[in-house]
C-alpha cells in the first residue's frame, strides 16, 4: 500500500519560491466569522468587522473580505 497525500503547501512554496496571494472574500455582512479555509491556515475563530475602507484583513491568515454593499438592505 503506498501512502498517496496532499503535497503540504509548504513544499509548494519552496519549489516555486513563490506564495499565493491573500485570498479575496466577498461577504454581505459587516461582520465576518474567519477560522482559516484549510488545514495550514486554520486557526482560531475571529470575528473581524469591516471598516469604512469596504474590507477587513484577517489577522490570522491574510483573507481579505470585502464587503459587497449590493446584497445589503437599504438603511432607513
Ligand atoms: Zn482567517
Amino acid at each position: 500500500m503506498g501512502i498517496i497525500g496532499d503535497v503540504p503547501r509548504q513544499a509548494k512554496v519552496r519549489e516555486g519560491m513563490s506564495i499565493d496571494p491573500p485570498e479575496i472574500v466577498e461577504t454581505e455582512a459587516d461582520v465576518v466569522a474567519c477560522e482559516g479555509n484549510d488545514a495550514a491556515l486554520g486557526h482560531p475563530r475571529v470575528y473581524l468587522t469591516v471598516g469604512k475602507e469596504g474590507f477587513v484583513d484577517c489577522p490570522y491568515c491574510d483573507r481579505r473580505f470585502v464587503f459587497r454593499p449590493g446584497a445589503v438592505v437599504a438603511e432607513h
